[in-house]
């Protein structure tokens, strides 16, 4: 098994012909902010390796990789181009970011085979609840990695980026490789209708 963080990832991309990146985003399996590339002859150790990574990226939302700086550009240009959104979209997208974003996700795909006041099993991984959560799937339902399974308390996405310029307070996302451009700014940037969550299981999509 080979295991990697995304610093080693975008290396081995920037340095790889075309067809060797597709191959390698073919194998590669991201858990959290690290890979795994699960090969043929691993045994016993790797497997358990391979498990207990899958139980600790499970409160870690995975972030949809943006490999060069030509496709941050990319993704930046398209995300503050074209339509906006009216008041109701907007809100419900800042609500994502700085209320909800936080909240626990399922840290595999599977069935929910239990719930309980403090728990939800998928399969047979338990995921823990944060303190003051409640479970918003039930016994029966299927769950696809990252997707919220957990509602409570105000708790803002990991990957919201605040700063304070002129005395007021600026929110940016830190997953989506816009950087903290003015048009980047949430505020402004939830408007436009091609905005788009770049976590796995995306938080808003474009409308
Ligand atoms: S990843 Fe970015 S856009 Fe998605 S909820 Fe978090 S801060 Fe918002």
């Amino acid at each position: 098994m080979r295991v990697g963080n995304k610093k080693q990832y975008d290396h081995m991309v920037n340095t790889s012909s075309a067809e060797r990146r597709v191959r390698i985003d073919s194998v590669l399996e991201w858990l959290g902010d690290m890979w795994v590339i699960r090969e043929d002859g691993d045994g016993p150790v790797e497997k358990e390796r391979y498990n207990t990574m899958m139980a600790a990226q499970a409160r870690t939302p995975e972030i949809v990789p943006v490999p060069s700086l030509v496709s941050r550009a990319v993704s930046y240009i398209k995300a503050v181009t074209g339509a906006l959104v009216d008041d109701e979209v907007f809100n419900t997208r800042l609500r994502a970011c700085t209320e909800e974003g936080g909240w626990t996700t399922a840290s595999l795909e599977g069935d929910v085979t239990s719930v309980t006041a403090t728990s939800i099993t998928i399969n047979q991984t338990v995921v823990l609840l944060q303190d003051g959560e409640s479970s918003t799937v039930a016994q029966g339902d299927k769950v696809v990695r990252n997707q919220p399974i957990a509602e409570g308390r105000a708790k803002s996405c990991p990957h919201l980026q605040r700063k304070v310029d002129n005395g007021q307070e600026k929110l940016y996302c830190g997953g989506c490789g816009c950087g903290q451009r003015a048009a980047a700014e949430l505020h402004t940037k939830l408007r436009y209708a091609s905005a788009t969550c770049p976590r796995r299981f995306p938080l808003f999509k474009p409308v």
